[in-house]
């Protein structure tokens, strides 16, 4: 459940109306609920008590310095996938040992940021990186503390962009080659071998896969501590799907993962962390945006919004349903007739739905993009020189502008003309 609800027929943020941000601050904008947030951590921390563990915001998803303080201060660790994330999340006070570096090609830059202002563990996704990140540390005078991404080679049956476990995909190193790299890491001065990390896809919607990949992670702690390693924490990525209100489809509860988990790892007394983004932040955010047109075509309706693919990209990139909803509730028994829902950009991949059932809408109309929070703002740009989406962020009847809509002057100014010209 979110804390987006109609009252008295307007959509509510909490106790705070949308229309009135809306007048406040102009369209397009995102919103997020704080109660929202902190429930769906909150779902995680307890889907894992009773093992010793760390729930850590994959805050690629959505990355707002004031959301990372919001579940910071509930006890959140954070997976970050770069330098700039880095900085984020030391911004928002979140402190080193709660701070998980992953991702595929990770900089020396970047690991000695993190060496430097402190980290809980690198996720090492190969053996060249392996070999950098020892250099890198012992030149630091340091030993880097990391867990080595294994490729359980399983099929998330996830969308083909967001699969990551399977062996033709770029993540991790083949769990055959595994006890030979920890091997190999066991004798580098600048490393310090923690455990094993594994992450599979995003937006999965069984826990079979997490099930079987977490069988071959349960067997390689036991090899590999037979080999001698001091195997203690186990990383399980995220992943967890989210309802995106098509065809039903009911994702596993936190719960649900959470039991399987102790079925599945719990003997093997071992820190659990994982790394949940969307089930987090997806549906604690909405995407708000006002019906500039609507243009009937020959055999379609456009109704054509103020919001672009560049502010919520999902739809173009991934083909992704987000449900449209007016911001004045349709009374009951309402009409609706499909309409193709698309931005202003010229592009005609900025196409949001096609033959969507809507209620009537006129242009001035206000419309809500629901489960928008993950991937969303943090995937906008400035395409066609528009400015970047603003973020606001609501906790019961406060709400504050938490990124602002920048000026064309900000925009311009960043780009320099040389002398020479
Ligand atoms: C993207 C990603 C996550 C989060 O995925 P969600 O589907 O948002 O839960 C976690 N860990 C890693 C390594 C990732 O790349």
């Amino acid at each position: 459940m979110d804390h987006f609800l109609y009252r008295d027929g307007r959509l509510f943020a909490e106790d705070v109306a949308l229309d009135t941000i809306a007048a406040e601050i102009g369209t397009p904008f995102y919103c997020y609920s704080a109660a929202t947030l902190t429930r769906h951590f909150g779902l995680f921390d307890e889907a894992l008590e009773g093992l010793d563990h760390l729930v850590c915001f994959a805050m690629k998803s959505l990355s707002n310095v004031a959301v990372l303080k919001l579940l910071g201060d509930l006890g959140a660790g954070v997976d970050v996938v770069s330098g700039g994330e880095y900085a984020r999340a030391r911004a928002a006070g979140i402190p080193g040992e709660r701070i998980v570096f992953s991702g595929v090609g990770k900089t020396r830059d970047e690991m000695a940021q993190a060496l430097e202002g402190g980290l809980r563990q690198f996720n090492v996704e190969s053996e060249p990186e392996l070999l950098v990140l020892d250099a890198v540390a012992r030149s630091m005078g340091r030993r880097a503390p990391i867990t080595l991404r294994v490729n359980p080679d399983v099929d998330a049956q996830t969308h083909e962009k967001i699969a990551t476990g399977r062996k033709e995909d770029k993540f991790g190193v083949p769990l055959a080659r595994a006890r030979d790299i920890y091997a190999q890491a066991a004798i580098l001065e600048g490393i310090e071998v923690v455990g094993i990390d594994v992450h599979i896809g995003s937006q999965l919607t069984s826990l079979a896969p997490f099930e079987a990949a977490y069988g071959k992670i349960a067997r390689l702690t036991e090899e590999l501590r037979a080999d001698g390693h001091d195997i203690r924490r186990l990383d399980l990525g995220g992943g967890l799907g989210i309802p995106y209100i098509r065809d039903n489809e009911m994702p596993p509860l936190p719960s649900d993962y959470g039991a399987m988990v102790h079925r599945t790892l719990g003997h093997l007394g071992c820190e659990i962390e994982i790394e949940p983004g969307r089930l987090i932040s997806g549906n604690a955010g909405v995407l708000v945006s006002r019906v500039l047109y609507v243009k009937e075509g020959e055999d379609r309706t456009f109704l054509i919004l103020d919001a672009g693919m560049n502010d919520l990209a999902r739809p173009a990139m991934y083909g992704a349903w987000h449900d449209v909803v007016p911001l004045v509730e349709p009374a009951a028994g309402t009409p609706r007739r499909p309409v193709d829902i698309v931005g202003p950009v010229c592009e005609s991949g900025d196409t949001f739905a096609r033959a969507r059932d809507m209620p009537p809408l006129a242009a001035g109309d206000l419309v809500a993009f629901r489960s928008a929070g993950a991937y969303g703002a943090v995937m906008s740009s400035e395409y066609n020189s528009r400015p970047l989406v603003p973020e606001v962020l609501v906790r019961g009847d406060h709400s504050a502008v938490i990124r602002a809509r920048p000026t064309f002057d900000d925009m311009i100014k960043r780009d320099i003309v040389p002398s020479w010209l």
